[in-house]
């Protein structure tokens, strides 16, 4: 642990609509932790603004951009391209700051490969049941049914990446899901979890 510098990288994974954007909005009110915005090749939705949310690019930019070298890490993700800028999470770290992800297991996988001299974290988020994950999509996508199903149908896909994550959560209640995951990132330990129960959990997702 003592050849780690200062600052972390914190990811937060899970299937689309458990809730990992709107509780890395949280974490990020505290002074110490910063996001990293993700570049896209996705449409914005109506309240998201550029720079802040993402930032919104063509497929051609994003592919100069990876044959730039310019990302920690990409993948495509539901038909759209993702990544994390290399200068903009080097700067924060650089800073001592704790840079928070949300970005899918694949772009987990990257991160976790590149061994970097900084405390790397991973969470995985879980929906309490799938008619509240539903709920959820719905609500956010406006019922947009195409982009609800396809969502839908990764679902179970994404689901099995838990195994390769550090620590689970549920977020049923998203206060106390946000106090846990704040206790697990501010604890310099690995906390354990108890894995029979999620695995449960996660056969009944799966149904
Ligand atoms: P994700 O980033 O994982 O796709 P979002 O953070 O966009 O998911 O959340 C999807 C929707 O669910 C949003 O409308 C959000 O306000 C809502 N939501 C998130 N967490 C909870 C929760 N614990 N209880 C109820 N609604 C939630
Ligand atoms: P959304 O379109 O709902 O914002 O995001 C869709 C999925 O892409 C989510 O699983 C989200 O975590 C993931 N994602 C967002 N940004 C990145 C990124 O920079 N890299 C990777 N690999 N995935 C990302």
């Amino acid at each position: 642990m003592s050849s780690f510098k200062k600052g972390g990288l914190f990811i937060l994974s899970s299937p689309s609509g458990a809730g990992k954007t709107t509780l890395v909005k949280k974490i990020s009110k505290h002074k110490s932790y910063s996001v990293s915005i993700s570049h896209t090749t996705r449409l914005p939705r109506p309240n998201e603004k550029n720079g802040k949310d993402y930032y919104f690019i063509s497929k051609n930019a994003f592919k100069k951009l990876i044959k730039k070298n310019e990302f920690l890490e990409h993948a495509k993700v539901f038909d759209n391209y993702y990544g994390s800028s290399k200068k903009l999470v080097t700067k924060k770290l650089k800073e001592g700051k704790n840079v928070i992800f949300d970005i899918d297991w694949q772009g987990t996988r990257q991160i976790r490969n590149k061994k970097l001299k900084y405390k790397l974290l991973t969470i995985y988020i879980l929906p309490p049941s799938k008619k509240e994950l539903l709920r959820r999509l719905n609500k956010r996508e406006k019922k947009n049914l195409k982009t609800v199903k396809k969502r839908m149908k990764e679902f179970k896909k994404d689901l099995s990446r838990w195994k390769e994550y550090d620590f689970v959560v549920i977020n049923d209640n998203l206060k106390s899901c946000y106090k846990k995951i704040m206790s697990i990132i501010k604890s310099n330990k690995k906390i354990s979890f108890d894995r029979n129960f999620i695995n449960k959990h996660v056969k009944r997702l799966m149904i």
